[in-house]
């Protein structure tokens, strides 16, 4: 897995000779004895927090993630950024964010989510097959083989 960028969090004491540090979080100048530096920026212990989820990460360990100007904990810049994979039918990276569809463990690209011998899409309620790896409409699934390993599912 490939992360976009990743940045480690770090508790340095704040010099009383420096400059005064203003937040990057709430804008406000940073009076406490210690201060986080994380993203060539200064914060607030309680405003270096995860976008999602709000811990706080001076906290939670050393490392936070960013992404789309978002600031975020491991576990959600997984659950957001590390989910979405290659597209099963062109296999090119899907990226983070763009809509998908998913069949059983395969995920795919909108465009790509169409039957793979006629290429008719399909509408919410219609059925659609997968038979080695491969997604057919009813027609084409009836009109070939009755056996392999298949599943048939309603969107
Ligand atoms: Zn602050
Ligand atoms: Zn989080
Ligand atoms: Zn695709
Ligand atoms: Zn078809």
């Amino acid at each position: 897995m490939v992360f976009d960028k990743e940045e480690s969090v770090s508790l340095v004491p704040l010099q009383s000779k420096g400059k005064p540090r203003v937040c990057a979080g709430c804008n406000r100048r940073i009076m406490d004895r210690f201060v986080l530096e994380a993203l060539d920026r200064y914060w607030h212990e309680d405003c270096l927090k995860c976008a999602c989820c709000d811990c706080r990460l001076g906290d939670v360990g050393s490392t936070l993630y960013t992404r789309a100007n978002l600031i975020l904990c491991h576990k959600d810049y997984l659950r957001l950024f590390g989910m979405t994979g290659n597209c099963a039918a062109c296999s090119k990276v899907i990226p983070a964010f763009e809509m998908v569809m998913r069949a059983r463990e395969n995920v795919y690209h909108l465009d790509c989510f169409a039957c793979q011998l006629c290429s008719q899409r399909f509408c919410v309620g219609d059925k659609f097959f997968l038979k080695n790896n491969m997604i057919l409409c009813q027609l084409d699934y009836e009109g070939g083989h009755q056996n392999g390993n298949s599943a048939d599912q309603a969107l």
